[in-house]
């Protein structure tokens, strides 16, 4: 694949990179990552916490920075987003995982972020991406909705020749044609990703599909294609969600959804060899 160097791997008997955050070794350790698409206030946040906790999720998502298609649209609450993860994170012990859009903010998120998220709109955004490289934080770097397996792995080959080794790659979905579903799911990279890099790869069923009935399917799906975690968007209330209110599940659905995704990889690390859960 044109461009790799570092991020190249995938070869019969390679050695696959983990990425250590707290206890937990991503590549190696199934992981679940779950919370709001946006942290909208500290009771909504700390609740989803403890509850997806309770279930098994590992690290917390949500957002302070929203990239969002309106100006008019909520837009996070920004520092005050990121003071609340930062106690979410000290009732629960989990992780966290949350959006930058900009570099003027590397110092701010790191603060309160165990892992800087990429969106899918910044994927090629080469300036942040060479700020993050140097960052001494991992990255999670999501796949642009246009981008190819080539384009993906070499915004990752960014991070990584920057001088950032802890790179965890996130399929989101792709445009194409069809519009039943937000985005299309392209669970066939999973098994590209892995025949081309050595980087862990999780899967985002949440903004891959834009509907909460759809989340628990490809989820399972996902694990059985060889992913290395999942993050869903969890929300007590969805349908008063100030983001993504079709997509997001209870905290009741993810505790479900979390049993079947966890005892599936552990069924397949036992009998089909993944070397994941
Ligand atoms: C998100 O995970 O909060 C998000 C905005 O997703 P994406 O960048 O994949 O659209
Ligand atoms: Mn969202």
């Amino acid at each position: 694949m044109r461009g790799l160097k570092l991020a190249r791997g995938g070869s019969p008997g390679s050695l696959r990179t983990t990425v250590r955050v707290g206890p937990l070794e991503i590549g190696r350790d199934f992981v679940l990552i779950a919370g709001p698409c946006s942290v909208e206030d500290e009771e909504q946040t700390l609740e989803t916490a403890r509850l997806v906790k309770r279930a098994g999720a590992h690290i917390l998502r949500g957002g302070a920075f929203k990239p969002r298609m309106s100006p008019y649209d909520f837009q996070g609450l920004e520092e005050k987003g990121l003071r609340i993860l930062g106690k979410a994170k000290a009732l629960t012990g989990l992780a966290i995982v949350t959006e930058i859009m900009d570099s003027r903010h590397l110092e701010m998120v790191a603060e309160y972020s165990d892992i800087l998220q990429v969106g899918s709109r910044n994927m090629q955004n080469y300036t942040l991406l060479k700020e993050l490289s140097r960052a001494g934080k991992p990255v999670l770097l999501k796949r642009g909705m246009n981008a190819t397996l080539e384009e993906w792995l070499n915004a990752a080959e960014y991070l990584l020749s920057g001088g950032n080794p802890n790179v965890i790659l996130c399929e989101r979905g792709i445009r194409t044609f069809e519009t039943y579903t937000r985005n299309t799911l392209d669970l066939s990279i999973i098994p590209s990703v892995r025949e081309n890099c050595h980087l862990p790869v999780v899967v985002d069923p949440s903004h891959g599909t834009g509907r909460a009935s759809l989340v628990a399917p490809m989820s399972l799906a996902a694990v059985a294609a060889g992913a290395d975690g999942v993050m869903i968007e969890v929300h007590p209330h969805p349908a008063d969600a100030l983001s993504d209110r079709g997509q997001q599940i209870t905290p009741e659905a993810f505790a479900s959804l979390a049993r079947a995704v966890l005892d599936l990889a552990a069924y397949l690390k036992r009998t089909a060899g993944h070397d994941n859960a």
